[in-house]
């Protein structure tokens, strides 16, 4: 289904990203993965995706915090891949800190990644997705673009920020066939999540299930994880001809979080 399409999926080294490039490489794009990790591990991600899409799969180390980098990786996909018809924002990082302690850089940092980044990226594909009149741009958000926690300001403050810039280039393109949408998980298993939970189980005295329920997944009434493979499904569905009227949206993938 998406056989002949570009697509550029950010962070896609790890976690959502990597199960958001593992779906478009099942459907058969052609594909940019970006991130950080171990050379040998991307190198092997590489191969893999290359064998399931039989397609051109090229990998950029670029760091998303840096704006003419993103500017000069976006030039070098177009010449090495062609035009990016599917843009996917996922690289991200948290930082947990008390704001009167909330060191500089790391607020810099997240605000860069979560969401200048996106800036940069979606500037250097609108022009050329509106002539072509095809293209989807999805941002991973968070269901902390909707409702907010302590101690996570700077990434409250950019996914909020992600929201808006969604809603606003949604507007901007919505008359050249590019639809442009948020979708927002909450708790989601991947290895830095999971990593977690047998060291705060240890530290806390309980289970490792009661970890899960009552502090991970406190804020999700259905308290389950949401599933890599569910939030890549529902980025895959918002690239089908089906979903040509959905833009602007922000789709929450949160077990009911964001209704209370
Ligand atoms: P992850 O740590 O597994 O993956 C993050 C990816 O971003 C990795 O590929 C990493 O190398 C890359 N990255 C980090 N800093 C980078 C930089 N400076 N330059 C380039 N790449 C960089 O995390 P994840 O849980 O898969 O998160 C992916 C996205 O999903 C993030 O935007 C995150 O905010 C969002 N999200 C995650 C959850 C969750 O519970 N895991 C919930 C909601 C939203």
């Amino acid at each position: 289904m998406l056989k002949n399409k570009v697509a550029l999926i950010t962070g896609s080294t790890s976690g959502i990203g990597l199960g958001i490039a593992r779906k478009f490489a099942s459907m058969g794009a052609t594909l940019a993965i970006n991130g950080f990790g171990d050379v040998d591990e991307i190198q092997g991600i590489v191969t893999e995706l290359s064998q399931t899409s039989n397609a051109p799969v090229k990998y950029y180390p670029t760091d998303m915090s840096d704006g003419d980098a993103i500017d000069a990786m976006m030039a070098t996909i177009a010449t090495e891949l062609g035009a990016i018809d599917i843009l996917v924002n996922s690289a991200g990082i948290q930082h947990v800190s008390p704001i009167e302690e909330f060191p500089t850089d790391k607020w810099n940092a997240i605000i860069a990644i979560n969401l200048t980044s996106s800036f940069h990226t979606t500037r250097a594909v609108v022009g050329a997705m509106k002539s072509r009149g095809w293209a989807r741009i999805i941002n991973i958000a968070s269901a902390h673009s909707l409702a907010a926690s302590p101690y996570k300001s700077a990434y409250v403050a950019a996914k909020h920020g992600i929201a808006g810039l969604t809603k606003t280039i949604a507007l901007e393109t919505a008359e050249h066939g590019i639809t442009v949408n948020a979708v927002s998980p909450g708790y989601v298993l991947t290895p830095l999540v999971s990593a977690q939970i047998p060291a705060t189980a240890q530290a806390r005295g309980i289970t490792e299930e009661e970890v899960v329920r009552d502090v991970l997944l406190a804020a999700q009434p259905t308290k389950e994880f949401i599933t890599i493979q569910d939030v890549a499904h529902t980025v895959a569905f918002l690239c089908e001809d089906a979903a040509k009227g959905i833009t602007g949206t922000n789709i929450s993938m949160d077990g009911g979080w964001t209704a209370k």
